[in-house]
C-alpha cells in the first residue's frame, strides 16, 4: 500500500471552481458539535453487558439497532432503509452442524482411522443441505491460489477434479499487498477449487494462525456461534458452493499424521508457502467427511440514515458511511465472563459514525451522505454485503465508502491509516482531511493480515465503489510509546475475548480529533465537484469497477 496518488485537496477544488461556497472553517464548527463524552456514552451504552455481545438475531442486537435509529432522529436525519423507515431487515439463514453427526475419517492402504471433533479437527454446518457427506482423495495445493498475472499457481500440472485440496489460510507473500487480499478470501479460492471440479476443502494451519489462533481456542470456540448467509430475493444463499459437498479444518498433530508417507511432509509444505514456493502434490490416502446441519431463517436489520446534501445537482449522490454494529455474542468463558462486548469492535466505529451523522446533520454538505450501521459482520460481512446488493438508494449513487471497524485509541496517536485509499482519488483526499487533525497518512504496516478484504468497504468495493476503511497507526504523539507492540497485543490477547470491554485503555482525546477527522473526509468527497475515482489500471478498478 505504498503508490501515492496525490490530487487537489478538496477544499481548494471546491473554492477555485466557486459553486457553492465551502463552510467556514469546517473543523472548528464540527469541534463545537462533536464531544468526547458523547463518544465515550455511545460507546459504553452498546457495550453494556445488557447488550449481550449484540449477535445478529438476538435481543440485544436488536436494541443497539434501535439505539441508532434513535439517534438518527433525534440527530434530524431522513430514514433510509425500506418503507420510509430506519431499517433495512436482511434475511439470513442461520446454521449449525450437529456435533453428533460430524464424522472425518481417513482411509489408507485399505485401513480406516476416524478423528474426534474438536481435538483433531473442526467443522462447520452447511448453508442449504440438511445433510452431506463426501469420500474422496486428496491433494495438498498449498494456499489454492492460482494468480498466474504474477508468475504463480498451486494448482499448474495438478488434477483436482473430483478430489479434496487441502490448503492453507492467506495467500503467497509474493503477490502485491491488494492481490494478495483478493485471492487470500475463501471466496475466491472456492471459486478457482470448482472450476477445477473440486468437491471440498481442507484446512491446515499456518504458523501465523498457529501463534494467534492456537489450537485451544479453535477448540473452544468449535461449534458456539453459528454460521450464517444472507438470502437473495429469489430465495438463495449468498456465497454458497453446491459444488464443496465438505470441509474441515485439522490441526497441526493430525495434518503431520495424514502427510507422513505423502510426498511432502507437513512441515515441508507449510515452509513452502512461507518461500511462496508451489509444491501441489496428491496425498494418496482418502478422506471421508459428513455431517448433518440444522437450518434456521431470521432476519436481522442494518440501520440506515440520510443527511440530505444541499446541492441541488449533487444532492442525488451519496457519501456512504459504515459501521458494523453486531459482535459476537455470548462465546467460550475467559475469566470467568462470557460476553463478547466488542467495545471496540465496534461499538467504537459505531459511535464515531453516530457522531459524524450529529456533525453533519448540524451543516449538510452538497452531496448527501447514508449512513449505514450493518449488521452480521462478524458472520462474515453479511450486512453489507446484502445492502451493497440491494442498496436502499441507486448503486451509481454511491460515490464512495468510508468504513470503520474497531479503531484503537490506546495511546495518543499521531497517524492514521487508511485501507484501500490507494487505489482511488480518495488518498488524497484523506491525507489532506487528516492533516487539519494533526494526523499523519500512514501506509498499510501490516499486509500479511489482509485487512482491506476483512471488512465492511469489501462489500463496497466489490460493487465498484472506491473504499476507504480508517484506523489509528502505530505512532504516538508519545516519543516513549511503542503503538505497535499495544496494538499486537490488543489484536493477540483482547481482539475477539470477552476483554474487549470498558475495561480497556481509552484516550478519548485521540478518538475526539479522530472523529473530527473522520467528518473531515466525508465533507471534502461530499463537497467537490468531481466525485472519487479509481486510479488508472488499478486492481480492484478493473475487477469490479468498469473503468
Ligand atoms: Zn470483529
Amino acid at each position: 500500500m505504498m503508490r501515492k496518488t496525490v490530487i487537489l485537496a478538496a477544499a481548494f477544488a471546491v473554492a477555485a471552481c466557486g459553486k457553492s461556497p465551502a463552510p467556514e472553517t469546517p473543523e472548528a464548527e464540527v469541534k463545537g458539535v462533536i464531544t468526547s463524552e458523547a463518544l465515550e456514552g455511545h460507546v459504553a451504552w452498546l457495550a453494556d453487558d445488557a447488550r449481550e455481545g449484540r449477535m445478529a438475531g438476538q435481543p440485544g442486537y436488536d436494541a443497539a439497532a434501535q439505539y441508532v435509529a434513535d439517534r438518527f432522529e433525534e440527530f434530524g436525519l431522513e430514514p433510509g432503509g425500506e418503507d420510509g423507515g430506519w431499517y433495512q431487515q436482511v434475511p439470513l439463514v442461520s446454521y449449525r452442524a450437529d456435533e453428533n453427526s460430524i464424522t472425518m475419517v481417513a482411509h489408507r492402504d485399505g485401513q480406516d482411522k476416524a478423528f474426534e471433533y474438536k481435538e483433531d479437527f473442526t467443522m462447520g454446518g452447511d448453508k442449504v443441505r440438511e445433510s452431506t457427506h463426501v469420500r474422496a482423495e486428496v491433494v495438498y495445493v498449498g494456499f489454492g491460489v492460482h494468480a498466474p498475472e504474477h508468475g504463480y499457481s498451486d494448482y499448474d500440472g495438478i488434477d483436482v477434479e473430483g478430489k479434496l485440496v487441502a490448503a492453507f489460510g492467506n495467500a503467497p507473500g509474493i503477490l502485491p499487498t491488494t492481490e494478495r487480499a483478493y485471492y487470500s478470501s475463501g471466496r475466491t479460492k472456492s471459486q478457482e477449487a470448482i472450476k477445477r471440479g473440486a468437491v471440498g476443502f481442507v484446512g491446515l494451519v499456518s504458523k501465523r494462525a498457529e501463534e494467534y489462533f492456537p489450537w485451544e481456542r479453535v477448540k473452544a470456540n468449535a461449534g458456539v456461534r453459528p454460521g450464517m448467509a444472507w438470502i437473495s430475493i429469489t430465495g438463495e444463499a449468498a456465497d454458497y458452493f453446491p459444488e464443496l459437498e465438505g470441509g474441515a479444518y485439522i490441526n497441526v498433530d493430525v495434518a503431520r499424521e495424514l502427510f507422513a508417507g505423502t510426498p511432502i511432509s507437513f512441515d515441508e509444505a507449510r515452509a513452502a508457502t512461507e518461500e511462496s514456493r508451489p509444491a501441489s502434490t496428491p496425498l494418496g490416502f482418502e478422506l471421508t467427511l459428513a455431517r448433518n446441519t440444522s437450518i434456521e431463517q431470521i432476519t436481522s436489520p442494518n440501520v440506515v440514515g440520510i443527511v440530505r446534501g444541499t446541492d441541488p445537482e449533487l444532492a442525488d449522490e451519496y457519501v456512504v458511511y459504515s459501521a458494523h454494529l453486531d459482535h459476537n455474542g455470548f462465546g467460550p468463558e475467559v475469566d470467568g465472563d462470557r460476553i463478547y462486548n466488542g467495545a471496540y469492535d465496534n461499538a467504537m466505529g459505531v459511535s464515531l459514525m453516530l457522531e459524524a451523522a450529529r456533525a453533519f446533520a448540524a451543516n449538510p454538505p452538497r452531496r448527501s451522505v447514508l449512513l449505514v450501521a450493518v449488521t452480521a459482520e462478524e458472520r462474515g460481512l453479511l450486512g453489507s454485503d446484502y445492502f451493497a446488493h440491494y442498496p436502499t438508494v441507486p448503486t451509481e449513487s454511491m460515490v464512495a465508502n468510508v468504513n470503520l471497524d474497531m479503531p484503537l485509541f490506546l495511546y495518543p496517536l499521531a497517524d492514521i491509516i487508511a485501507f484501500g485509499s490507494q487505489h482511488s482519488s480518495l488518498e488524497g483526499v484523506v491525507r489532506e482531511a487528516i492533516a487539519t487533525e494533526d494526523f499523519e497518512l500512514t501506509p498499510d504496516p501490516m499486509p500479511e493480515e489482509n485487512i482491506f478484504r476483512r471488512s465492511d468497504q469489501y462489500s463496497f468495493v466489490r460493487r465498484g465503489v472506491p473504499a476507504v476503511f480508517l484506523v489509528p497507526g502505530y505512532t504516538s504523539s508519545d516519543p516513549d510509546i511503542d503503538g505497535e507492540s499495544i496494538v499486537k497485543d490488543h489484536r493477540k490477547n483482547h481482539y475477539h475475548r470477552p476483554s474487549d470491554d470498558m475495561t480497556r485503555t481509552f484516550d478519548w482525546d485521540s478518538a475526539l480529533r479522530f472523529a473530527r477527522a473522520n467528518v473531515q473526509i466525508g465533507r471534502s468527497i461530499a463537497d467537490t465537484d468531481e466525485r472519487p475515482s479509481w486510479n488508472e489500471g488499478d486492481f480492484f478498478g478493473e475487477k469490479f469497477g468498469g473503468n
